[in-house]
């Protein structure tokens, strides 16, 4: 067998704290918690110190990417924060952001390894205006995760945002499936059959991780997934964590449908 590093990875969180001007964010209340100092600690990292912190998690990223038999490049994404009503971040009830300035920044340092995944919240006034600038900018797919950040994908208020995702084929990665690595918000919203309005107004969906729900064996979106996939050409989702112990389940369920595999991005 010959060795090809043809995979693209289209699911690397890009992490970072806050250094003054890269536009990121922390909550006070995400950084004392126990999940947040573990991952600080089993990486080595000092919040004291956020440019090395930053630098170091780049540098470990990267080794493992140069490393790596299969994958070539992979796709950094952003994290956007909580908005108002207005459109207007709302820091008290953002956990976590990583801007897009500084995931651009960051693919634009090794673009021969590193492809552009911002997040835009479509809540936020400038929604539409920041898709056209992700687009200019040379992303590949936009990411959100509406538990944390707290939007209904199925909100009718958001189909000209769709539109403008649809118009700039820019895909539209959405974390589905409950979500407890950031500060729990409302788990409803991570349901699945909420991305039908982006569907139908015709944008590349990619529902993460399967569609698990990510609570050991219970596997509520399975009948949905294959729906899904049955009914829209341009649904597709990704299997990242899947080998973890609790979305397992979904991974020997997609073993046993060939038919679903076309459908899966690495
Ligand atoms: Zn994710």
């Amino acid at each position: 067998m010959t060795s090809t590093k043809s995979l693209v990875d289209c699911h690397v969180h890009l992490a970072a704290l806050p250094d003054g001007d890269n536009g990121c964010f922390i909550s006070s209340k995400l950084l004392r918690s126990p999940l947040f100092q573990f991952l600080l600690w089993k990486q080595d990292l000092s919040p004291a110190h956020p440019r090395e912190a930053n630098q170091k998690y780049l540098d470990h990223l990267l080794k493992e990417l140069r490393a790596s038999q299969h994958v070539s490049k992979a796709v950094l994404l952003g994290m956007d924060g909580l908005y108002d009503q207005a459109g207007l971040l709302n820091r008290q009830h953002t956990d976590f952001l990583v801007s897009n300035a500084y995931v651009f920044k960051t693919v634009r340092a090794y673009p021969d390894i590193f492809l552009a995944g911002p997040s835009i919240n479509p809540q936020r006034e400038d929604a539409i205006d920041e898709v056209h600038r992700c687009a200019d900018a040379g992303a590949v797919l936009i990411k959100v995760l509406p538990n944390a950040q707290h939007f209904n994908p199925a909100d009718q208020r958001y189909t000209p945002f769709y539109r403008a995702l649809a118009q700039r084929k820019l895909p539209f990665l959405s974390h589905v499936g409950y979500e407890f690595s950031l500060i729990g918000k409302d788990q409803s919203l991570g349901d699945p059959d909420r991305l039908r309005l982006a569907l139908e107004e015709g944008v590349t969906v990619i529902a993460a991780h399967a569609c698990s729900y990510g609570l050991m064996f219970y596997e509520k979106f399975i009948p949905t997934f294959r729906e899904l996939c049955a009914r829209y050409p341009n649904f597709y989702a990704d299997i990242s964590a899947l080998t973890q112990p609790h979305r397992l389940k979904v991974l020997l369920h997609l073993r046993h449908h060939p038919e679903l595999q076309s459908r899966l991005l690495f």
